[in-house]
């Protein structure tokens, strides 16, 4: 597909730069040679950028760190001066361990992307903006692909079970999503591409990340599922095929609308065997999965799974059509060496330590 060079040309935002997929982005955009300017709570914050300086010292590209906050109105005008491209990938995604899920999830999601599209209004030179959506716009439970004649998820489908009081998370990409659009639909000066990733894992630049990419997996790893995990299904993707999406959205002129980026779909159980192939005679892999009544049972005590959730989703198929984003240009690996390239190093971060099985 055709791509705008002169896009390029011009430094490209990314907000939320300290983040998992952000990582990715920035690394990618450097090593085109593009200027970036990247936002972030804390530019003074070590564990936050010292990957991002690092990078850029090695590339042909300029990074400029700039501080901002979702929930502070104005905050990003100063970074956005001179882009051409708006990447918003900012937005905290944590699935427990908040109080208030309209606050820790909800506010800033959907008013911290109001915030940043409203800068855009305010800066002529953005001509695109690229969100950072996810699948969690597209449905809220594995339960509602039943209600599907084609039994499958595509661009065209919106989630409408979630709340702030089920699947908080979920509700918040949807709500942020749906504000996006609206704004984006006011006005005709610069369009806008989402991207809706699946679960997305593979190596992170930063150690720093309160991703929940990264917790999913210690956790695998770390005995805490050792008893069984629910039968459930996932859909995942690399975090380098993320990156690599979003710029393609970026840059490629037909790039439209929404784009589900997700490899494949798999049950927790098959995430386990592929990791326990290489590394079962040192970490405690799940071996099976639980029954459902157990998972019933204990569900609730194992974290953010509530009853509710359990009813909805284990046992359920899952499907995604990735069709769209091969369409604009994404190649898949092999799902193997997302989890096994992450996996390894979580081990070298030392978020995990060795133990017997
Ligand atoms: P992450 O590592 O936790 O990154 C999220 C970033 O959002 C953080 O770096 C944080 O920046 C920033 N942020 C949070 N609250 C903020 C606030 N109030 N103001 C400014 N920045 C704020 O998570 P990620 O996995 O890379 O997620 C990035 C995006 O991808 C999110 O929109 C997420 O919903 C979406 N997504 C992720 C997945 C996945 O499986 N990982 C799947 C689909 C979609 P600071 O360091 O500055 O606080």
């Amino acid at each position: 597909m055709a791509t705008d060079n002169n896009l390029k040309t011009l430094p490209v935002l990314v907000t939320g730069a300290s983040g998992y997929i952000a990582g990715w982005i920035i690394k990618y955009l450097l090593e085109q040679g593009c200027t970036v300017h990247a936002t972030v709570r804390d530019p003074a914050k070590q564990s936050s950028v010292a990957h991002l300086l690092k990078m850029a010292q090695n590339s042909q590209g300029t990074l400029k760190l700039f501080k901002a906050d979702l929930l502070e109105v104005g905050s990003f005008y100063e970074a956005m001066q001179g882009c051409g491209v708006v990447i918003h990938t900012a937005s905290p995604f944590v699935l427990d361990g908040f109080i208030d899920a309209n606050e820790a999830l909800v506010r800033p999601a959907v008013e911290g992307t109001a915030n940043v599209l409203n800068t855009v209004n305010d800066c002529p030179s953005v001509q695109r903006v690229v969100l950072t959506s996810s699948v969690a716009s597209i449905y809220g439970d594995n339960k509602d692909i039943l209600a599907l004649p084609s039994g499958i998820f595509t661009e065209e489908h919106w989630n409408t079970s979630s709340s702030v009081n089920h699947n908080p998370y979920q509700y918040s990409k949807v709500a942020a999503e749906r504000e996006a659009w609206k704004i984006q639909g006011q006005q005709s000066r610069w369009d806008m591409v989402a991207i809706n990733p699946s679960m997305v894992f593979g190596p992170s630049l930063t150690s720093g990340s309160q991703s929940a990419s990264i917790d999913t997996l210690v956790q695998m790893g770390d005995g805490r599922l050792r008893t069984g995990v629910p039968k459930l299904l996932l859909g995942v993707v690399d975090v380098r095929e993320v990156a690599r999406a979003h710029l393609l959205a970026a840059f490629t002129l037909s790039a439209k609308g929404r784009y589900i980026l997700s490899a494949t779909e798999l049950s927790m159980l098959e995430i386990a065997k592929i990791l326990r192939a290489k590394y079962g005679s040192f970490y405690p892999f799940p071996r099976m999965e639980a029954p459902t009544f157990i998972v019933w049972a204990f569900g609730p005590l194992m974290g953010p799974i509530t009853r509710e959730f359990i009813r909805r989703n284990v046992g359920i198929p899952l499907k995604f059509d990735n069709r769209r984003s091969r369409d604009l240009g994404v190649q898949y690996r092999a799902v193997e060496e997302t989890f096994l390239e992450h996996f390894q190093q979580i081990i070298d971060d030392g978020l995990l330590k060795k133990t017997k099985k």
